[in-house]
């Protein structure tokens, strides 16, 4: 079992298999895009399935497969088919953004995925085409409508904006009601590629506070463990309402993460600047022993919190950087 210095154990990877998107999400990517990595630096199939193999063995038994958007690598099926099969695997799962998905679910099915996180900000097309900068809602609403026929749990997961999708809020918890889907609202963290000004406004208060309006009967609900979103039920509405505190990062103290970007680098924080780059270490010839001791240390030295991990480690630059490269 992977323990940090400050007890807690370390059993959930988020692995960001590629940093390409086919959206350009305003809060995460610059209209042009991003300096994509390198195809010689991208992370192989084949060395990310030697470094899950070691994770598991470590006691991971949690994987999230993230990005960019995780469907536009090649070969994504095959990958995850893979780590769906490895020993010690209690829960796959992914985040999308629903533009490839719905062609995979019933194979996400067979491999044993039970719960995909869908991104959609708004329920308005034309908002969408702001947010995302390109027309594709009704794949998205065409992916929800699949995964709940084929009886995959969903969350819906939404970054809540000043001027852009405030008016949102509502219908989508409404959404919630007839059909089992969760909807979190994330706090916007400053992850954006460096070209969006950051608006602090709807923080966790405002955003509770604005569901409160319009539902008061709304309650608190018991958040699963380390779980990093507060979670919320309306009384006689099927699904359940999150708000995730992503900057306010009120979360950390219960923390259990980890992440592997799209270029190796194991980061123990999403503040954190730096991290040790598995794959390149792979690269030089390591052996799964060498690895796993890398991998300990790394862990060994997880900061306490995102407040620490940003004072200590991250520089301005690093905070543009996007989430995803980062893996979200
Ligand atoms: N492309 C996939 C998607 O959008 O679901 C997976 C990768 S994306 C980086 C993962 C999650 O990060 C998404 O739910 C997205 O909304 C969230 N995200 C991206 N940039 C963010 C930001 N600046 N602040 C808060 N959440 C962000
Ligand atoms: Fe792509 Fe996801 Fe970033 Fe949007 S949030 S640009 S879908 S990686």
């Amino acid at each position: 079992m992977l323990t940090d210095q400050f007890g807690r154990n370390i059993n959930y990877l988020r692995l960001a298999i590629v940093d390409r998107c086919n959206l350009r999400c305003t809060y995460c990517m610059p209209e042009k895009g991003l300096a994509w990595i390198n195809q010689k630096e991208l992370i192989t199939d084949e060395e990310m399935l030697r470094i899950c193999t070691i994770f598991t063995e470590m006691g991971v038994n949690k994987i999230r497969i993230t990005g960019g958007e995780p469907f536009v690598r090649k070969n994504s099926i095959e990958l995850l088919q893979n780590i769906s099969q490895l020993d010690g695997l209690t829960d796959l799962s992914i985040t999308t953004n629903g533009l490839l998905t719905e062609q995979y679910i019933p194979q996400l099915k067979k491999f044993g995925i039970k719960s995909i996180n869908l991104s959609l900000d708004t329920l308005d097309e034309e908002r969408f085409f702001k947010i995302t900068r390109r027309k594709s809602f009704d794949k998205v609403m065409k992916t929800l409508d699949s995964l709940l026929q084929h009886n995959i749990a969903v969350k819906i997961n939404t970054v809540v904006m000043e001027d852009q999708n405030i008016d949102d809020i509502i219908p989508l918890i409404k959404l919630t009601k007839e059909r089992p889907i969760d909807v979190r609202f994330i706090e916007e963290m400053p992850f954006n590629g460096g070209t969006h000004s950051l608006s602090l406004k709807w923080n966790f208060v405002q955003i509770l506070n604005h569901i409160k309006a319009h539902f008061p009967e709304i309650q608190k609900i018991e958040d699963p463990k380390n779980s990093t979103s507060y979670n919320y039920n309306i009384p006689g509405f099927s699904g359940n309402i999150g708000i995730i505190a992503a900057y306010t990062r009120s979360f950390c103290g219960t923390c259990n993460r980890l992440r592997l970007t799209p270029s190796g680098i194991l980061k123990t924080c999403l503040y954190e600047g730096t991290g040790v780059n598995l794959k390149d270490e792979i690269r030089m010839g390591k052996t799964n022993e060498e690895l796993k001791n890398i991998i300990i240390n790394s862990v060994q030295n997880k900061p306490k919190d995102g407040w620490e991990a940003q004072k200590s480690s991250l520089t301005a630059s690093q905070i543009h950087q996007s989430m995803a490269t980062i893996g979200g």
